[in-house]
């Protein structure tokens, strides 16, 4: 850690972040078992579940454009955070009107159960959180990289710091609105994990508000966040070619990124079934409920990140500090070998047997590696390279790889092994669970080596003196 520290808004971004994710994972963790429980098919929840995650990344543009040309990061966040706020609570509102929906055969909904406003209390619901996010997330992220100094070399340890607030957050809303999961007998139960994640950023958006004037400052002691001034949007329209050749960097790694992104969030649908179908999950006896294991990527941040900002840290020391770019190549070839790791531990393997769960643990335990080399590092590249008056737009791209990584993910996952014949592009047969994980194992193997050879074009772009 720098000697000097961090300033104190780092702080108050990081709890503000925590309480907004804590809601954002807290939902996310029961949505799709209340919309099953009560509303749709399996299929049409999976549907609803990718269109929404996906949304959720894309509207960051908008939010991050209409902050750098009218409102500023600050009135954003707030506005953001009380969509969230009144998105959670018509979910809320639509868990409280549901009815029971009596299943008559296994899947089939009873179509007398009339449900409509349950749907369209739920779907207002999404449209606030979809549009909520995209207010909240880009512009606290740029605020982040505003309380330093353009070239300050505590960026990357701030971001990282910034990032434990959000799997603090991701691990404790699953935990703690997961105790209010219902059933198919019971579904107005859901209701109250709503509510928490209601409150929870609501209570993110209040603190924000009381605390802001006091702690948002640059290191000049100037207020950032506030709305842009006139020359600032001004400028929007003259970019030198250095920015404009800043700007290519950012869209040529976020390119990259949705590699990592779409091998990633295998987490929540292809390593579910993995782990479900083909893991042993006795520990003493007692057997580990499967969604569990989506808690232990935000375990591993959280504990890891401190380690990860040391490591950074000593090798900087030693004046061997890999570049933010070559840090994204890092984070994909981290996950390259957490599949292979896998991939070696299913060959050969019969599908009626149970692997143990060492595989899973220590495939997560890697991914995280390399989630910490590059989400964080990426959030700071981003800051750094963004000209001032274009900063959340550009974190607003950045966060649309997530956006596409997400839908590719779920098209990806469809490979899973399942007996019928399935091929990727036509071109690759994927017979059994070894070819599914060679399939991630390769994609972000080569996007790895792909970028770490275009580092020296990239930092040739990124430096400062070659307009
Ligand atoms: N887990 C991180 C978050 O929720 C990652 C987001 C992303 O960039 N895909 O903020």
């Amino acid at each position: 850690m720098a000697k000097e520290g961090h300033p104190r808004g780092l702080y108050l971004l990081f709890a503000t972040e925590m309480a907004e994710r804590f809601s954002y994972y807290g939902m996310r963790a029961v949505f799709t078992l209340y919309m099953v429980a009560a509303l749709f098919t399996m299929e049409s929840a999976s549907e609803i579940y990718g269109y929404y995650t996906g949304l959720v990344y894309l509207t960051p543009l908008l939010g991050g454009y209409i902050a750098d040309r009218y409102w500023g990061n600050r009135r954003s966040i707030e506005v953001g955070g009380l969509l969230m706020a009144l998105g959670q609570l018509l979910l809320f509102l639509s868990a409280s009107v549901v009815h029971p929906a009596i299943y008559e055969a296994e899947g089939a909904i009873d179509p007398a159960v009339d449900n409509r406003w349950a749907v369209a209390l739920m779907m207002g619901g999404l449209f606030f959180l979809v549009l909520g996010n995209g207010f909240f997330k880009p512009n606290i992220a740029t605020m982040v990289g505003s309380l330093y100094r353009p070239d300050d070399r505590r960026k990357d340890r701030a971001f990282t710091i910034f990032y434990m607030g959000v799997n603090v957050g991701a691990t404790l809303g699953p935990l703690v609105c997961g105790v209010f999961e219902g059933d198919w007998m019971n579904p107005t139960r859901f209701k109250w994990a709503f509510l928490c994640a209601s409150i929870a950023i609501l209570v993110s958006t209040l603190t924000f508000h009381l605390l802001k004037n006091r702690f948002l400052r640059d290191y000049e002691g100037n207020a950032i966040g506030t709305e842009p001034t006139h020359h600032e949007k001004v400028a929007k329209h003259q970019l030198s070619k250095k920015e404009k050749q800043h700007i290519a960097v950012i869209f040529i790694i976020a390119a990259f990124v949705i590699f990592f992104w779409a091998a990633y969030e295998q987490a929540g649908v292809s390593l579910t079934y993995f782990a479900d179908q083909q893991t042993d999950r006795h520990i003493f006896g007692w057997e580990m409920p499967t969604s569990y294991f989506q808690s232990f990527p935000a375990i591993f941040v959280v504990l890891l990140a401190p380690v990860m900002n040391l490591v950074w840290e000593m090798l900087g020391r030693w004046g061997h500090e890999p570049s933010s770019v070559m840090k994204q190549a890092i984070g994909l070839g981290f996950l390259s070998l957490g599949y292979a790791l896998i991939a070696w531990g299913v060959k050969d393997l019969d599908p009626t047997v149970k692997v143990s769960m060492w595989w899973l643990t220590g495939l997560y335990f890697i991914h995280t590696l390399g989630e910490l080399s590059l989400s964080p590092i990426g959030l700071s590249l981003v800051s750094k390279l963004s000209p001032k008056h274009l900063a959340s737009l550009m974190m607003g791209i950045w966060f649309m790889s997530t956006a596409v990584s997400n839908m590719l993910a779920g098209q990806l996952a469809t490979l899973y092994p399942d007996g019928s014949s399935k091929s990727l592009l036509g071109i690759v047969d994927i017979t059994s669970l070894h070819d599914f994980f060679m399939v991630f194992v390769v994609m972000s193997g080569v996007a790895a080596v792909a970028l770490a050879c275009m580092v020296p074009v990239l930092k040739r772009m990124m430096r400062d003196d070659n307009s």
